[in-house]
C-alpha cells in the first residue's frame, strides 16, 4: 500500500492569487464601476501590497543543534559555520545555531520552521522539551537530521521511529558512487542519477525503504563488502530519505562526516532544499514505501 503526501506550501502562491483578484473583479465589476474611484485605488493597493508584506515577516528560520552528548565531530565548528550561509545563500532562510538543549522548549521552537541535528548521544533535553519537540513536528514544521543525527537518542524509541533508524557502525570511510533514487525531489533533482563523493559512510538498523522516501542510496557494487561490520544482508543502504510525520516532515542526510562535504556545493543546495521542503517552503510528491 503507497500513501502519498503533499507538503504543499502554505504562502508560495499567495501573491499570484492576490493579483488574479484584482483583475477579477474588473470585468464582472457592478461593485468596481460604482465604488468610489479613491476607494478602488486603496483596494487595489492593499491587495498589492498585503502580500509583500506578509513574506517580508515570514523569513523562514531553522535552529541548529550541534550538541554532542556522544562522539565530538571535529567538522561541527565548520558546519556551524556554513550551514547559516547557504541557508541565506540557497534557501533565504535564518539559521540560529546552538549546543544548548534547552532550546528545545515550546517557548522557543515557535521560533522556528524547523530543527537540525548535527548531534550524537542521549542528549539533555528534558521530558518536556521532547514532548515541545515531537509536537513541534506532529503539528506541522520540520525536522532535519545530518549524518550523526542517527547516532543520537538510542535509548528514546521514539526519536528512531521518527528519524527512520539508527545507525549501526560506518563500514566504509572512501569514495562512493551514490545513487540518486529520486531525481525531481527538491533536494536531490541536481544530482543527476548517480554521483561520486568521499565521505564516512553510514550502515543503518532498525531502518527500512518501507517506512520511507528513499532519495540517495549506496551503489554497493562501488565498495568492498566483506570488510567487517557490514550487517545488512540485504545491501540496502539509504543515504538520505524523506517522510511525513504527523502533519510535518522529516528530511535526514547521512552524508556530512568530512570537511569537503560540507564545503561541496552539490551537498549545500542538497542540504538547503531539503531544509525548505521540511520547512513546507516548496512541495513535492513524497511515496512511502515501495509499491
Ligand atoms: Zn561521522
Amino acid at each position: 500500500m503507497k500513501e502519498t503526501f503533499d507538503a504543499a506550501s502554505s504562502n508560495a502562491g499567495a501573491p499570484r492569487r492576490a493579483t488574479l483578484r484584482v483583475f477579477s473583479l474588473i470585468p464582472t465589476g457592478k461593485f468596481v464601476f460604482s465604488a468610489p474611484r479613491w476607494l478602488l485605488l486603496v483596494a487595489v493597493l492593499l491587495l498589492f501590497a498585503f502580500p509583500v508584506s506578509r513574506a517580508a515577516q515570514r523569513t523562514r528560520k531553522l535552529l541548529f543543534l550541534t550538541h554532542s552528548a556522544g562522539f565530538k565531530h571535529a567538522v561541527i565548528p565548520l558546519a556551524e559555520k556554513i550551514m547559516p550561509e547557504i541557508g541565506k545563500k540557497f534557501g533565504n532562510f535564518e539559521t540560529t545555531v546552538t549546543q544548548d538543549c534547552s532550546s528545545i522548549s515550546a517557548e522557543n521552537l515557535k521560533n522556528y520552521n524547523a530543527v537540525m541535528f548535527y548531534t550524537t548521544g542521549e542528549l539533555p533535553i528534558s521530558e518536556e522539551g521532547k514532548k515541545a519537540f515531537m509536537d513541534f513536528i506532529r503539528n506541522g514544521k520540520g525536522f532535519v537530521g545530518v549524518h550523526c543525527a542517527t547516532d543520537t537518542f538510542y535509548k528514546w524509541p521514539e526519536y528512531g521511529q521518527m528519524i527512520g533508524g539508527y545507525f549501526d557502525q560506518h563500514p566504509w570511510h572512501t569514495d562512493v558512487v551514490v545513487r540518486v533514487e529520486d531525481k525531481t525531489f527538491p533536494a536531490t533533482a541536481h544530482l543527476g542519477a548517480s554521483f561520486k563523493i568521499k565521505d564516512e559512510i553510514y550502515q543503518f538498523k532498525d531502518w527500512s525503504r518501507e517506512k520511507t522516501h528513499v532519495l540517495l542510496s549506496l551503489d554497493p557494487g562501488s565498495v568492498d563488502l566483506t570488510v567487517k561490520n557490514v550487517h545488512r544482508t540485504d545491501k540496502d543502504f539509504g543515504l538520505a530519505w524523506c517522510h511525513p510525520y504527523g502533519k510535518g516532515r522529516v528530511f535526514y542526510s547521512a552524508l556530512g562526516h568530512r570537511d569537503e562535504v560540507w564545503q561541496d556545493e552539490r551537498f549545500q543546495k542538497f542540504l538547503v532544499n531539503g531544509t525548505l521542503w521540511a520547512m513546507g517552503a516548496v512541495k513535492a510528491r513524497v511515496a512511502v514505501g515501495t509499491e
